[in-house]
């Protein structure tokens, strides 16, 4: 494609926000049924439901052609999809994709990250919550500790560009833990952000309200020890990710913060998910949404229809979201159906 039709077509929506990024979710299942994320006994949808890795290469391939730049591939966990490595191989070879990336509980690793290295992902978050194995247990409910941080030890052999731990914190179950973090990504020379938890699907495991902690109390937990300077993005810098970063001094490790509750980056949001069942969802925090596996199943091989409802699709994308933890979730989705 040229630079002028990629012009052209490029994804804007009516607030003017250009959409260059798609995380795509490849499964719902997963190995881990983490608290805040699935419930113990989870029901998957079944094979029929969900999109083909042909279908998820089409998809990515329009989107591709209408100047995405980046995907990360999410689920459920992505790595237990079977022969995930066939697709994040063609995905490798997608001309005019930047960026191929993957967040990944790491429990796959040990045995995938060589390939995944070779086939093209570039950078690789790995979601890690806690360093205690009864605790990791606990969280994950079915997790190995070890295993996972096998996983991160493989990433790092296997010469990924950034690796990025992902930690969720709640207050009472994890938040005596995370200075052990900063200290785990200094050690790894690692990339960390913490990550508020936010209300999408019913949990019982814990009072998601009594659990808040916000970004900016572990900016404080933490600068007691590393004192803490933001990292200032220009609009070269900047890619459109709702982390807020901040370096330290002595390393040149750095820690980001996502606040869905207390920072609203909705104004900056480059982003859309397509969830496993095949739905365009224009924001993590609504449901507006456009079904691409019905269009992709009534017309098989129409690349150009496809486009033309990914295009239309833009005029759905809400300004913002609002999170609220005092009333009811208002998305009764869990994040494992949205990738995360
Ligand atoms: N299985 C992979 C993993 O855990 O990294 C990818 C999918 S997971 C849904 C993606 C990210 O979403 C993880 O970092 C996880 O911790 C986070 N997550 C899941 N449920 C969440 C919630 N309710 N609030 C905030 N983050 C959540
Ligand atoms: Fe699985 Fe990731 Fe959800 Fe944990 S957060 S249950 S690893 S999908």
């Amino acid at each position: 494609m040229t630079t002028h039709e990629s012009a052209n077509s490029a994804l804007i929506d009516r607030f003017g926000r250009q959409v260059n990024y798609v995380r795509l979710s490849v499964t719902d299942r997963c190995d881990f049924r983490c608290v805040y994320c699935m419930a113990e006994d989870m029901t998957f949808l079944p094979r029929q439901q969900i999109l083909t890795l042909e279908e998820l290469y089409d998809v990515a391939r329009a989107f591709v052609s209408l100047g995405v730049k980046k995907i990360r591939l999410t689920g459920g966990e992505p790595l237990v999809r079977k022969n995930i490595l066939s697709l994040i191989e063609r995905l490798g070879q997608l001309e005019g994709l930047d960026e191929l990336v993957l967040t990944t509980n790491g429990s796959q690793l040990p045995k995938m990250a060589k390939d995944l290295k070779a086939f093209g992902v570039k950078r690789i978050n790995i979601s890690l919550d806690s360093l205690d194995p009864v605790r990791f247990r606990e969280l994950t409910r079915t997790g190995d500790l070890s295993n996972v941080i096998a996983g991160i030890d493989a990433a790092r052999d296997a010469g990924f560009e950034r690796i990025k731990i992902n930690a969720v914190i709640m207050r009472g179950r994890n938040e005596d833990e995370v200075l052990n973090l900063v200290n785990f990504a200094r050690e790894r020379k690692l990339d960390l952000s913490f990550i508020e938890e936010m209300p999408l699907g019913n949990i019982t495991e814990h009072d998601r309200q009594l659990a808040f902690i916000s970004s900016s109390e572990l900016r404080d937990i933490i600068s007691a020890t590393f004192p803490l300077h933001p990292v200032v993005n220009d609009a070269s810098t900047y890619t459109g990710g709702p982390s807020e970063y901040y370096s330290m001094s002595d390393s040149a490790v750095q820690l980001g913060f996502i606040s869905p509750h207390s920072h609203n980056f909705c104004h900056l949001c480059n982003r859309v998910r397509v969830t496993v069942e095949g739905r365009l969802l224009l924001c993590l925090g609504n449901e507006h949404s456009v079904d691409l596996k019905e269009i992709l199943r009534a017309h098989p091989g129409d690349s150009q229809l496809l486009k033309q409802s990914i295009r239309e699709a833009m005029n759905l994308k809400p300004e913002r979201h609002y999170f609220s933890l005092e009333d009811e979730p208002q998305i009764v989705r869990f994040m494992n159906m949205t990738g995360g």
